[in-house]
């Protein structure tokens, strides 16, 4: 896997979350923050640092378990930023 298979996976799940989750701002700002904080996550396990890149050739992108991991870390990432928007409601 490598970082852009990584960010187009979150970029699939903020939409996703977002379409489901009423309670949860979907605006630029929101999306952008969220976005942010889910790749500072993930970035260590999944891509990014030195140590993650032995792990690299063992990550599937397309397995469920990858994407399960993924979406739990998007929706903590949205829950987090939804508390602590950059903006006023
Ligand atoms: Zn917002």
């Amino acid at each position: 896997m490598n970082n852009n298979l990584l960010e187009v996976e979150v970029v699939e799940k903020i939409k996703e979350v977002l379409s489901e989750r009423e309670d949860l701002c979907d605006c630029k700002q929101c999306q952008r923050d969220i976005y942010a904080l889910a790749l500072k996550n993930l970035q260590p396990r999944y891509a990014g640092s030195e140590e993650g890149r032995i792990l690299l050739d063992s990550v599937d992108i397309s397995s469920t378990q990858t994407k399960m991991d993924i979406l739990r870390v998007v929706v903590e990432a949205a829950q987090k930023v939804s508390k602590l928007p950059h903006h006023n409601r």
